[in-house]
């Protein structure tokens, strides 16, 4: 089986996360899609964070349509026995991969999602030379990012020689990046222009979340007060 897994903090989840793992199980025949809610995601421990249960319960209403798009807890708050909160480590992406993978068969290929702003900080993140190792990407592009934004954002032991580079910078990020070590999928631009950030703030103005959320999801927000 293809299988996709989608990280983030989804808080909320939106239509651009869905149109990207849409577009991802279209072009790659992925048979499942995890999604998977960081508890504490490293790069966004300053900024305040909605409650994991909130974060995981949209994502259910957001995915429920789809068989093939599964909530995922891989991510979730650890409980040591006395039902009391452990110390935690932020959630990393290579972590989760290798608990994902230890299920899977010999046949069975991971393919990781990810949205080219996030990509663009790939070399920051932990282990992340292993994570192309035991992954293929399939990066969502954006308008404006060629192929050598895409190459250059590589950790550097993954980095092509700047001679190779530099046609790359003319050509857009799209098809397939093969190198040693990396194999990157480009999803066209989603034209999905939503992002977490501006629907919180749409919330906490009243504004109504339609035109960004499922509308399940927008009810949930509503109903619990979430981003006031
Ligand atoms: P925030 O605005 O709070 O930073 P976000 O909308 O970017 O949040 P995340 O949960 O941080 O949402 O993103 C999870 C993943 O989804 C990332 O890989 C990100 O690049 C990707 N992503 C987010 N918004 C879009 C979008 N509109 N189109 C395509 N990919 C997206």
């Amino acid at each position: 089986m293809n299988i996709g897994l989608f990280g983030g903090t989804f808080d909320p989840v939106h239509r651009g996360h869905v149109a990207l793992a849409r577009a991802a199980m279209e072009q790659y025949k992925l048979h499942r899609v995890y999604f998977v809610p960081a508890s504490i995601p490293p790069h966004k421990q300053q900024q305040p964070l909605s409650p994991f249960l909130h974060r995981f319960a949209m994502l259910v209403l957001a995915t429920a349509e789809e068989k093939a798009f599964v909530p995922s807890l891989l991510e979730a708050p650890q409980q040591d026995t006395g039902g009391k909160a452990r110390t935690e480590k932020p959630n990393y992406t290579i972590d989760t991969v290798r608990r994902l993978k230890r299920d899977f068969k010999a046949s069975d290929k991971l393919f990781l999602l990810i949205g080219m702003d996030a990509f663009a900080d790939i070399a920051k993140w932990h282990q992340a030379e292993s994570l192309f190792r035991e992954c293929e990407f399939v990066v969502a592009s954006r308008p404006g990012y060629s192929l050598a934004d895409v190459a250059n954002a590589l950790p550097e032991s993954l980095r092509p020689r700047a001679e190779v580079t530099r046609p790359f910078h003319k050509q857009p990020a799209t098809g397939d990046l093969v190198l040693p070590g990396a194999t990157i999928h480009f999803l066209g631009d989603l034209r999905q222009p939503a992002s977490a950030t501006a629907i919180r703030s749409a919330a906490a103005s009243g504004k109504p979340l339609g035109r960004f959320v499922d509308a399940a999801v927008a009810e949930y927000i509503r109903k619990m007060g979430l981003y006031r």
